[in-house]
């Protein structure tokens, strides 16, 4: 950047013009137009040449240092942007907002010199994570949620919007619940108040006062044109407050235009299973604990053939349903699709091939629409008529299919308006024109025709000129600058020079020389008058049709989610018949009754090894509803505790199960833990992480609720392990009273089964087999035996002297508990690992001879060496 002169230090224009324009960017990474590069400087060039990995430069300096900077091209930002916003960062684009002769004329009017003028720019929007609408920068699969978070007296309001589709939720809960909302939501990003008591990374802060429920109570009703909410639900203060900062935020973003946002909805009610961020995490629903989604449940059960139901899939998960005849309406349409084999490879196929229009939909009233996005809006809404029709007269539908059915269809007059005003595959880029189909608008034929039989007149008149002049390299040609021109090689220029030839003379090139004439220069005219005209009338064309999808956006947002939830049911159905998975029943039973269960993410992985899955049965009812897990490590404890959490919560999401049967009592929370996860990450010790997760439990769950325990108390030494352990369970037996499956490897617990009535004892089976462990991944009643500790270690590869010498130990221990009773009693008798190999029994000299000679391999020995050896081994000797 010209930045300052050396001497005086004073900032050039351009650099006041950047710093105001940084200032007003605040925490965004400012993209600065320059010609067909957005440039970055000073900070914002470090960050962004890091995350980038583009080449770092300077240009001028400021304040007596160099000023860094790097670039993107214009033409391939998008790219860019996509990486810093997966970064974290937000990103504000400055644009020039006038043309240099705009800029010119505008020096003039100010009276002063048009060469110190420089081009007014401004931020015209900001790019951030949770207000992305461009198809290139977002997930097909995923949602991509912005939510807004604020405490009004004492409890929290959230609103969330996924502006790429424009739905936008209401809700509240207490503070000890953020993190578990959070957790539900997923969300791209977070806004909050400056002074939000609550930490939050990397959320967006804005003032408190942008949080008001009495403003954003307002701006709802403004947006959607009514005079009360009523219409829409219930909203609470918090609520409201939260809308209204997230409406502030989005215009913020947007630079005063507000995004696709439909009718608010209440969550309020519509109280799901209840499932905190340990439990979602633990059971690997949307993400593995790696981070991907390859390897999730979702990524499991997923095969909708649109995105728009792959993201819809993933809601259900993420929000099982609490409310059994809801939960009976979804199972019975996938049940619908399951006893329709050709006609669900059909919709498949149709949907399939359904563009996502609910998110061109999105992008066009956010005013960044494309001809494109109105042809997907057309080819959507004519494919969602098509398949009304034809579901409509399909026999024996179920409820929640004609609850659908009318959604789909009501688009005639807006579908014939598309079909006849855009040609069949509408381009992304609309400057260039050529969108607008023939027919449509007479005008627009005319000068369309009119453009045409010029250029048609100039090709001709090349011929002519050819024939005229004798010069058969003589071209028409065309360029931005010229405009249309004649073209001669240099040798043959004298021709066209000459005064009464007809021809004036452009300009002089190596090897060749530009000409013009009058008739050239008429329909040239011609052409460019009928093209700009042309141009001018389908922009209008554009305008309009935008305009009048944006009205009708309610009703189009509409059908895109009833075809996604079409999709959603057939693609369970397609899930369920791949698997031979069992339709489950639903009751208020309070019993989790799973005969030949088994879990989908490990089967399909065993599966995908050649390897068969055990399946399992699990009972749990009113008096026998705790059990306790045993057996050897590997056994397929976690495994089995979590197919069970995961069985009940698809049952509840309106999943078929991977089981033979399955009765699900309705779950209304469900917990996860896992002792001792590694999870250091966020600074606290992993026992502290595993106390605070499991005291959650016992303030949170209730009789209703079904809780796995995975090991927990493996976090901390033995005694303190197996005491907070027992603890756990008696509370969660005899307080809390809900299902629960317990793991552990504490043989001690087993002793809780003589005084906790409700609970029973089971373990994971195994066999040694000629001194080999054979891990049967059965479950069996009673307790485990013994633990096969050692097996395990062998099996895992632990060397054959530490086996050996943990044998040893063990024996010792055993011995000490059998003495005492107590569980580590006798430890102190025992002589250290180091101490007791030292104490083994050396080598005397012979032996270690012997040894050697026979180690040594005489075939590779030279002579020499041969020597040396028995010089050495008498040496030993000595
Ligand atoms: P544990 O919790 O007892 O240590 P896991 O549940 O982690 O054991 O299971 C260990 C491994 O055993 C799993 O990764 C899986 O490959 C296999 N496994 C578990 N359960 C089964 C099953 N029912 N059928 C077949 N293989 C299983």
């Amino acid at each position: 950047m010209a930045a300052s002169s050396k001497s005086s230090g004073k900032p050039t224009p351009m650099m006041e013009q950047y710093l105001a324009l940084k200032r007003e960017a605040e925490g965004s990474l400012l993209f600065y137009r320059m010609g067909d590069f957005f440039e970055l400087f000073f900070d914002d060039a470090k960050i962004a040449a890091d995350i980038l990995d583009i080449a770092l430069t300077s240009r001028g300096e400021h304040g007596g240092e160099p000023v860094a900077m790097c670039g993107v091209p214009v033409h391939s930002a998008e790219g860019y942007l996509a990486r810093l916003i997966k970064a974290g960062q937000r990103v504000a684009i400055a644009e020039q907002v006038e043309t240099p002769d705009e800029a010119k004329a505008r020096a003039k009017r100010e009276g002063k010199p048009s060469s110190k003028v420089l081009v007014a720019r401004d931020i015209v929007r900001f790019v951030t994570a949770g207000t992305l609408t461009e198809e290139a920068l977002l997930e097909p699969r995923r949602a991509n949620l912005l939510v807004a978070v604020c405490e009004v007296r004492g409890t929290l309001g959230f609103a969330s919007c996924d502006i790429s589709t424009g739905s936008m939720v209401l809700e509240e809960c207490e503070p000890s619940l953020l993190g578990a909302t959070l957790a539900r939501l997923g969300p791209s990003e977070v806004v909050m108040p400056e002074d939000f008591e609550h930490s939050l990374e990397d959320a967006a802060t804005q003032a408190r006062s942008l949080f008001a429920s009495d403003e954003g109570a307002e701006r709802l009703k403004a947006l959607h044109g009514v005079s009360t909410l009523d219409g829409f639900g219930e909203f609470t203060r918090p609520m409201l407050a939260a809308a209204g900062g997230l409406i502030a935020y989005l215009t913020h973003v947007g630079r005063g235009e507000l995004p696709f946002l439909l009718p608010p909805s209440s969550r309020a009610g519509a109280l799901g299973m209840a499932m905190d961020e340990a439990t979602r995490t633990s059971l690997e629903i949307l993400e593995t604990s790696g981070g991907g989604r390859a390897g999730s449940l979702v990524a499991t059960l997923d095969r909708c053939s649109s995105g728009a139901g792959s993201r819809l899939l993933a809601q259900d998960l993420s929000a099982p349903l609490l409310d059994q005849l809801a939960i009976e309406d979804r199972l019975a349409l996938v049940q619908f699709w399951l006893g329709r084999p050709i006609e669900r490879a059909n919709l498949r196929d149709c949907l399939r091939a359904l563009p996502d229009f609910g998110r061109a939909l999105g992008r066009i009233v956010a005013g960044r629409g494309s001809p494109r996005d109105l042809g997907q809006v057309r080819d959507g809404l004519g494919e969602a008529a098509r398949l009304h029709d034809w579901l409509s007269s399909e026999a024996d539908r179920p409820a929640l299919l004609d609850l659908l059915l009318p959604e789909l269809t009501g688009h005639g007059a807006l579908i014939d308006q598309l079909s006849r005003a855009l040609v069949a595959s509408p381009p992304t880029e609309r400057s260039n024109g050529g969108f607008i189909a023939e027919g449509y608008d007479a005008s627009l034929d005319e000068l369309r025709q009119m453009s045409g039989n010029a250029r048609r007149a100039i090709a001709a008149m090349e011929a002519r000129y050819r024939e005229e002049t004798g010069i058969s390299s003589l071209k028409i040609k065309h360029n931005g600058v010229l405009g249309y021109f004649i073209e001669v090689p240099s040798r043959h220029a004298d021709t066209l020079m000459a005064p009464d030839s007809g021809f004036t003379h452009r300009q002089t090139m190596k090897g060749a020389v530009r000409f013009n004439s009058l008739t050239l220069h008429e329909e040239a005219s011609r052409v460019s008058e009928a093209g700009g005209r042309a141009l001018a009338l389908e922009e209008a064309h554009f305008g309009e049709l935008t305009g009048v999808v944006a009205q009708a956006r309610e009703a189009i947002a509409a059908t895109a989610a009833a075809l996604a939830r079409i999709d959603v049911s057939a693609g369970n159905a397609e899930r369920a018949s791949e698997g031979d998975w069992a339709r489950p029943e639903i009751s208020e039973s309070g019993a989790l009754n799973i005969v030949g269960g088994r879990h989908p993410v490990v089967e399909a992985a065993l599966a995908k090894a050649g390897e068969r899955f055990v399946a399992n049965d699990c009972k749990l009812s009113g008096d026998d509803r705790l059990w306790l897990i045993g057996g050897p490590n590997m056994g397929g404890k976690s495994t089995f505790l979590r197919q069970n959490a995961l069985i009940a919560l698809m049952a509840q999401a309106g999943c078929f199960v991977p089981a033979t049967s399955a009765h699900i009592g309705l779950v209304d929370r469900l917990f996860s833990r896992v002792g001792a996860s590694d999870n250091l990450a966020r600074g606290r010790s992993t026992f502290m992480v595993e106390m605070v997760e499991t005291a959650a439990i016992l303030s949170q769950a209730t009789s209703q609720s079904l809780v796995i325990l995975d090991e927990v108390g493996r976090g901390t030494s033995t005694y303190d392990g197996l005491a907070l352990a027992w603890a756990v369970v008696e509370a969660v037996h005899s307080r809390i009273e809900c299902r629960c499956l317990f793991a552990t490897h504490y043989h001690e617990l087993s002793r809780l089964a003589e005084t906790c009535e409700q609970l029973s004892l089971h373990h994971v089976r195994a066999r040694e087999w000629k001194g080999d462990l054979v891990l049967l991944h059965e479950l069996a009643e009673g307790p485990a035996d013994r633990s096969y500790g050692l097996a395990v270690a062998k099996l895992a590869g632990v060397p054959q002297g530490v086996i050996a010498r943990a044998s040893q130990v063990l024996e010792k221990l055993e011995a000490a508990r059998n003495e005492t009773g107590g569980l580590a009693a006798g430890l102190g008798e025992l002589p250290l690992f180091a101490a007791a190999a030292a104490s083994a029994p050396a080598e005397t000299s012979e032996e270690a001879l012997a040894r050697r000679l026979k180690e040594a391999d005489l075939d590779a020995l030279s002579p020499r060496e041969a020597l040396d050896l028995l010089y050495d081994l008498k040496n030993g000797l000595d």
